[in-house]
């Protein structure tokens, strides 16, 4: 490897990572350098003039070897943490080629067709299922870039997680406000009740909208022709409870251990192709852990699923 200038620059060298300090491997190698040579000559200077007991130099050195060894862990700790920012990214690229290989695919296959004397001699019909397949691999793609694009915020810490005492209800109303338009188009009804004296929550205003848009989400396209959805918000103990319910498609009993995994769709939603990305859930499931968050479900295939997440009741 070349040797340049910039090298020297420790600073620059550590930016480069974007990490701080104090994780940094070349700041902690020249710290320890600088403190081998400041503690030898301090060391020199101080046993020439005033230790003539053999014992306490052997103190002295000891010491020194320990402040030596905590650094050293703490450089090794870095290295650990290179390595697994490395590690997260490859296995980041590897998901993001598989998972958009699928719609890419279709999106060239259908534009293929779009491009050939076969379509032009197709019926209307026909032309219109390549325009829906393209536009549904489209929005598959950009759900996926989305869902991926949150959770590197979130692991990164770049989504705001500043956490204030808010009125939940308020939140809820708006993100099914946000529905609207697929609610009334699917004659589907949110029935929504709350306690008058429910007390405010402390958590990320953001990052609870973010939950509250996948599990409203969830129930809404997973409804399965079924009409009503309810959500009930109630305080237990020193928490406000969300909970919400539907009538849908349910998650088979035995998927349900899966379901906050990575990239996991249970087999009937996946049967039924109902769009999504299988990252909603893990989404919801990393806020919820780092906010003090709590979440449980219950779900019965083709009858329906029941939702529930807790959050810290703040008066
Ligand atoms: P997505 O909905 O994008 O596939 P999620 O992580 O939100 O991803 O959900 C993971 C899986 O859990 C879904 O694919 C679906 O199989 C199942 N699921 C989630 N919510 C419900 C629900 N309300 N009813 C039935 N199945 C659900």
């Amino acid at each position: 490897m070349a040797f340049n200038l910039s090298q020297i620059n420790i600073f620059a060298q550590c930016r480069k990572y974007k990490i701080p300090l104090w994780q940094c491997p070349q700041f902690l190698f020249t710290i320890m350098g600088l403190f081998i040579m400041v503690a030898s000559v301090v060391f020199y200077a101080i046993g020439e003039r005033y230790i003539f007991d053999p014992r306490m130099v052997a103190l002295v050195v000891i010491l020194v070897a320990m402040m030596l060894l905590v650094i050293a862990f703490i450089i090794t700790h870095s290295f650990e943490n290179l390595a697994e920012a490395n590690r997260m990214k490859t296995e980041f690229v590897n998901i993001v080629s598989h998972q958009l290989r699928a719609p890419l695919t279709n999106l060239r296959w259908a534009t293929q067709f779009l491009l050939s004397k076969e379509f032009q001699d197709s019926d209307q019909a026909e032309k219109t299922d390549y325009f829906d397949i393209i536009r549904e691999n489209g929005n598959r793609m950009e759900g996926l870039i989305d869902d991926l694009l949150t959770i590197t915020r979130l692991k990164d810490g770049k989504l705001d997680s500043k956490k204030a005492s808010f009125v939940l209800e308020d939140l809820v109303k708006e993100v099914i406000n946000e529905h609207k338009h697929f609610l009334e188009a699917n004659n589907m009804k949110v029935e929504f009740s709350s306690p008058e004296d429910l007390p405010n929550v402390f958590a990320s205003y953001p990052l609870t909208k973010i939950v509250l848009e996948n599990l409203i989400g969830n129930a809404i396209h997973y409804s399965q022709g079924s009409k009503k959805i309810e959500i009930i918000l109630k305080c237990q103990k020193d928490r406000v409870v969300f909970t919400i319910k539907d009538k849908g498609m349910g998650i088979p009993k035995e998927d349900q251990k899966y379901i906050f995994e990575k990239f996991f769709r249970a087999r009937n939603a996946v049967y039924a192709e109902v769009n999504g990305t299988g990252l909603g859930l893990f989404i919801v499931k990393l806020i919820l852990d780092g906010t003090n968050g709590k979440i449980w479900f219950v779900s019965q295939e083709g009858k329906g699923s029941i939702f529930n997440f807790s959050l810290p009741a703040r008066s």
